[in-house]
């Protein structure tokens, strides 16, 4: 028998819309894929969530919300989809596990990953000095000096959580301004052990056989090359939606963001709905996340309804 929902992904979007198909007698199965909780398990402090006035550590968030959806029945499964197949009114699955899933509605929620520079040195030290993760890293360099890559919030938050275990923090922003939102911008700007290298670009990683020993930049306006020493290099420069797997059978814009129909989670495959980073570039938030995970499980409801499913 095909199952009613499948969710694939379990951040904000993907545990949402499990608590919506659970508790509309849906039986939602939820897979985890290969991050668990997703991007919010690598962040501190989550001070922008409506309903936590101290605010929330980002891990015991997941948790929480992990435990909300389990509490109405759904059936959370540490596995992988690799594969779908769009082309019938059951969908597919393929788990990384080697099982075949079958699913009247799906719902997408499989977030978005860290997005690196490209270059060959960021590759050869990654994980011995290169990191795109702060929280998880950046104990290893107290004490040490450190750069960031960035100027968005990721870039802010990253450098600020860095500048209370290093004494100095080389942030790198290419252009002559940050995109960090004003408050981010603020912090930053007032941190004195943050240091911003307006116009710089990385030109290579160096190091040794013990890591990252300093990093070569140039300032894209006069050209000027500099070599910093640092033991930690973190790359915080935005994210890819993870929707590869889905590239045969919907809709995406150039970037690979899922393209739904106005105002709804609707994919342009019957019973596919997408909520979540996986569907939107533009505002990326947790809450936004919640609450499109809310409309995917409330669009499947009445997609199912109107089939004679539920
Ligand atoms: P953004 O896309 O907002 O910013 C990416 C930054 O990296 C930009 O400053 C960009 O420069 C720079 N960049 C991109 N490519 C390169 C490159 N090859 N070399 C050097 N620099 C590069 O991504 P974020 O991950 O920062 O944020 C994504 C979304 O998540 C945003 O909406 C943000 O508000 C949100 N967010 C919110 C947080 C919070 O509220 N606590 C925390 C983290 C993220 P340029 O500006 O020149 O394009």
């Amino acid at each position: 028998m095909p199952h009613n929902c499948v969710i694939i992904g379990s951040g904000p979007a993907g545990y949402t819309a499990a608590i919506y198909a659970a508790r509309a007698n849906m039986n939602p199965i939820l897979y985890t894929g290969h991050e668990p909780g997703g991007q919010l398990m690598i962040t501190t402090d989550v001070e922008n969530f409506p309903g936590y006035p101290e605010g929330v550590m980002g891990p015991q968030m997941m948790e929480d919300l992990r435990k909300q959806a389990e509490r109405f029945e759904t059936k959370v499964i540490s596995d992988m989809i690799t594969k779908v197949d769009f082309s019938g009114p059951v969908h597919k699955l393929w788990t990384e596990s080697g099982e075949i899933v079958e699913a009247h509605s799906v719902i997408i929620s499989t977030g978005a990953s860290a997005k690196w520079l490209g270059m060959e040195s960021e590759q050869k030290f990654m994980n011995k000095g290169v990191s795109a993760c702060a929280v998880c890293d950046g104990f290893f360099f107290r004490g040490q000096e450190v750069a960031v890559v960035g100027g968005g919030d990721s870039a802010a938050e990253e450098a600020s959580y860095l500048a209370k275990l290093c004494p100095t923090v080389h942030l790198l922003v290419r252009r002559d301004e940050l995109r960090a939102s004003k408050i981010m911008q603020e912090r930053v700007i007032k941190t004195e052990n943050i240091k911003i290298h307006w116009n710089t670009e990385t030109r290579e990683i160096l190091g040794d056989d013990e890591g990252v020993q300093s990093v070569k930049v140039f300032n894209n306006k006069t050209n000027a090359e500099s070599e910093i020493p640092v033991k930690g290099f973190f790359v915080a420069i935005g994210h890819t939606p993870n929707t590869a797997i889905f590239n045969e059978w919907l809709d995406m814009d150039n970037t690979g963001y899922l393209m739904v129909k106005a105002g709804t989670t609707h994919t342009n495959v019957e019973g596919v709905f997408a909520s979540g980073d996986a569907q939107d570039n533009v505002y990326r938030q947790a809450i936004t996340a919640a609450g499109t995970g809310c409309m995917a499980a409330l669009d499947a409801e009445r997609y199912l309804t109107e089939k004679g499913i539920i």
